[in-house]
């Protein structure tokens, strides 16, 4: 077991599990004329734990310290995180996409994953935090990208049925209401397209991985 003294020092900085992780800044912007978010390249680098020592510590500190943290921890690939009190993001009856075009990649450098549920189904944000910008892109249409309180990381929810309530810098609850299911932009079809940024952030220097694990964990637990 880690000392207080160590836990004290570590929570300096608020819980992350990517403090550790340092990228390069990505020059691209999303409204960048001509570039649409959903077919641009990946750059996506291996996500590498900096050491056990440091997770663990880290992991002790944030369910010792953190609210709404619960204990226990997952692994998913490289990736260690703890596991966190949070929602899946359609709030109501969905499908988490079968098709590998639906997937993180997809051939087509896909930055996140399609769910596909009824238009006018309610979006929650599956954990609180600050809205980094909410609006209209041609691409992603009506969109919300949120910085989550307890893991630094950028969630972005992306074809909303309508223009978002929502501007930068509010708050919101884990399991708020964000928006509704909608085809708004380049969709064919209703449904979420959901995204998983690194901080420092979407388009702010963090990088997009792979949401589904995440996701199909959060679908997995009983929902408030
Ligand atoms: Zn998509």
């Amino acid at each position: 077991m880690v000392s207080v003294g160590v836990i004290a020092r570590k929570m300096t900085q608020p819980p992350s599990e990517d403090n550790a992780r340092v990228f390069a800044p990505r020059p691209q912007g999303f409204a960048r004329a001509g570039e649409a978010p959903e077919a641009r390249s990946s750059t996506l680098k291996p996500v590498i734990s900096r050491g056990s020592a440091l997770v663990s510590v880290a992991i002790a500190a944030l369910v010792l310290l953190a609210p709404g943290v619960a204990q226990g921890m997952t692994e998913i690939g490289a990736v260690e995180e703890p596991v966190l009190v949070r929602v899946f993001p359609i709030a109501g009856p969905h499908d988490l996409g079968r098709s590998p075009t639906n997937g993180f990649g997809g051939g087509r450098g896909h930055s996140g994953q399609d769910m596909f549920s009824a238009c006018g189904t309610p979006v929650v944000a599956s954990q609180g935090g600050k809205i980094r910008k909410a609006g209209y892109h041609p691409v992603g249409g009506n969109f919300v990208a949120l910085t989550e309180e307890h893991t630094g990381l950028d969630a972005v929810y992306m074809h909303l049925a309508n223009r978002p309530r929502l501007r930068a810098r509010e708050t919101v609850e884990t399991d708020e209401r964000i928006g509704s299911v909608g085809d708004t932009g380049n969709a064919s079809g209703c449904h979420l397209h959901f995204e998983l940024w690194t901080a420092p952030g979407w388009y702010a220097g963090g990088e997009p991985f792979d949401p589904l694990p995440r996701l199909q964990r959060w679908d997995a637990q009983p929902q408030p």
